[in-house]
């Protein structure tokens, strides 16, 4: 994934084609236009290719490499910020503090949730992306 390719291209990026649907394995999806998604990677939203099953009709949503659905930040400054409030106690500079905080809590719950109070939060972090959970969403 070239995220300056990306750029560049816009609507004109050649996109993989999932090979099946994710819902319910038909063998073939087609094209259903663009999301125009924010990352903190532009300035401006970003057209993200999206596909349709003709079969279950469900939306596949392709997402740049290194981020989670609908997140703006990446996967590695996200675990750089929780890394940083488990270790110190504190946000990292030059990213919203309470955008930190909110990822901060929604790890927490999900860790509380699964393995306990007590839980090891970079830990939990990672067996959470493992499992294809992610990590600090707040939807369950
Ligand atoms: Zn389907």
């Amino acid at each position: 994934m070239d995220i300056n390719l990306l750029l560049n291209l816009k609507e004109n990026y050649a996109w993989p084609r999932p090979d099946r649907c994710p819902g319910c394995n038909h063998f073939k999806v087609w094209g259903h236009g663009f999301a125009y998604c924010c990352f903190d990677f532009s300035t401006d939203p970003i057209p993200i290719k999206r596909y349709r099953c003709p079969n279950c009709g469900c939306v596949i949503r392709l997402r740049p490499e290194g981020y989670f659905n609908r997140f703006q930040a990446s996967i590695d400054t996200i675990r750089k910020c929780i890394d940083s409030i488990v270790t110190t106690g504190k946000a990292i500079k030059g990213i919203c503090r309470q955008r930190q905080y909110h990822w901060f809590a929604a790890l927490k719950k999900r860790a509380v949730a699964l393995f306990g109070l007590g839980a090891d939060l970079k830990q939990a972090f990672e067996s959470l992306i493992a499992e294809g959970v992610i990590p600090v969403s707040r939807a369950i």
